[in-house]
């Protein structure tokens, strides 16, 4: 299947960190009109350095069309 409990896992991780960062924000995704489920579709994780620390953004394929959906994100200062 396409989404495994270790994405899951990884996903419930990172959506913390980064959701409701404090140091970055990463802004919920979307595509067709709608938020994407990120528990229910194929995520890809992709690292971003911030300073001395580094984060994992998430980065989804939107299970309307298909298209993958590029983290966008802003640095909190
Ligand atoms: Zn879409």
């Amino acid at each position: 299947m396409e989404t495994s409990p270790e994405q899951k896992l990884l996903v419930a991780i990172h959506s913390e960190e980064v959701f409701a960062g404090r140091t970055i924000r990463q802004e919920r995704p979307a595509c067709c009109g709608k938020p994407i489920d990120l528990y229910a579709t194929p995520v890809k994780f992709q690292e971003v350095q911030v300073g001395l620390k580094s984060f994992t953004l998430l980065e989804s394929r939107c299970p309307v069309c298909g298209t993958w959906v590029k983290p966008v994100y802003s640095i909190i200062h």
